[in-house]
């Protein structure tokens, strides 16, 4: 009988769920038919109030920086986030062990910061191995490290560090990387071909405009200050889950050549077509920009969440950060019109790429349950 794997994530932002399918993708190209998979979006079917509104609740919360960075760092350290945790526990136990008996595996993997203290805790009395995939990259949060997991997997040295200052044994923890779906290393079609498919133009250089998976951050303000300034690009636009954004974009008085885009299951090729990416710092995204070799401006950040995602990317020359609408439009104008600098940035970008990582993973979560494989 296949041996199944729970997975446990949230759509607090894109970026949980796109690890979680990156790494059940690769499980079931290495190893088909080996194992059954699923995935739970723990927070909204397993949880209590307010906890089971955290997918809507993050874009609105995301927005108020002074809440959000309060919020985040009220529990981010060794004692707090315990006693938090402590404090949670009898509001959560039921329906974590609720999800437990409903969805019984041989091995859990949790993909979000919220899972790794309760789910441990409440499969006590039958336990099966525990293991994080933690999908920030830097400024790790202290809910991300569990003393109870079995392993935790982390895409940086310094996550490692982190968790390793935090408490937990450095033979517990594995750097292996962001894992990313192997459909962006797969997709191999030369610039020019998805660019025809696209319809986008060749001639002019291409920026691939982002807010993550719920078109966050001040996306309208940028396509609208690019568009003022008529820098000599293509500008396509990608709204995410976010209609009003998408209508406010497609309604700017336009002069510069452009596509405007909701949220698609296509980035692969939108990224491999582009020659800029203009982002939240978003870990998913960045990851998947470095694998596409492009250079990346950053407009924004999650307060404490995202900041060192920032200063991975400059530390590796990666990128640009640009806080400002108009700091967006001076680092655009710089790599449009600078094709020397742009080519050195889209190479110290794919420096940083890990593009085995999601397979790698998946080796080790076979691993865990023993099972043969020709990998
Ligand atoms: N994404 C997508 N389609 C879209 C917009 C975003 O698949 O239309 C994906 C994107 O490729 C990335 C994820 O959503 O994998 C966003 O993750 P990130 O960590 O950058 O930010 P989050 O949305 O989690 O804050």
């Amino acid at each position: 009988m296949s041996k199944r794997i729970l997975f446990l994530f949230s759509d607090t932002g894109g970026g949980h769920r796109a690890a979680t399918n990156a790494i059940i993708e690769a499980l079931q190209s290495a190893y088909p038919g080996q194992f059954d998979t699923e995935m739970v979006d723990f927070l909204r079917y397993y949880s209590p109030s307010p906890w089971r509104y955290s997918p809507e609740i993050y874009p609105p919360l995301s927005k108020l920086k002074g809440a959000w960075k309060l919020s985040y760092e009220a529990a981010n350290g060794p004692r707090r986030s315990e006693a938090a945790n402590r404090l949670a526990y009898p509001y959560l136990r039921a329906s974590a062990e609720r999800l437990i008996a409903e969805n019984p595996a041989d091995l859990i993997v949790s993909i979000h910061p919220l899972a790794n203290a309760v789910i441990p805790r409440a499969m006590r009395a039958n336990p099966v191995p525990f293991v994080t995939v933690v999908t920030d990259m830097v400024s790790t949060h202290a809910f991300w490290y569990s003393l109870a997991a079995d392993l935790i997997i982390t895409p940086t040295t310094q996550a490692r560090n982190r968790g390793i200052r935090l408490g937990i044994a450095p033979s517990k923890i594995r750097v292996i990387g962001q894992p990313v779906s192997p459909a962006f290393a797969a997709l191999t079609e030369p610039k020019e071909r998805l660019r025809a498919e696209l319809g986008w133009k060749e001639d002019l250089p291409v920026v691939l405009l982002v807010g993550g998976g719920d078109g966050m951050g001040p996306v309208r303000r940028v396509a609208k200050a690019i568009n003022a300034a008529q820098l000599p690009i293509t500008l396509a636009v990608i709204c995410g889950r976010n209609e009003e954004l998408y209508r406010h974009v497609e309604r700017l008085d336009w002069q510069i050549p452009h596509h405007i885009y909701g949220f698609t299951d296509q980035m692969p090729r939108f990224m491999k077509a582009a020659d800029i990416f203009v982002t939240k710092a978003g870990p998913g995204s960045i990851s998947e920009a470095f694998i596409c070799g492009l250079p990346i401006v950053m407009y924004a950040c999650l307060p404490g969440q995202e900041e060192g995602n920032v200063d991975y990317v400059l530390d590796g020359q990666a990128g640009l950060w640009a806080p400002e609408v108009g700091r967006v439009v001076d680092a655009v104008r710089l790599l449009a019109e600078d094709s020397a600098v742009r080519a050195d940035m889209a190479a110290a970008s794919a420096a940083l790429a890990r593009p085995d990582a999601a397979h790698d993973i998946a080796q080790v979560l076979a691993s865990m349950l023993d099972q043969d494989s020709d990998q």
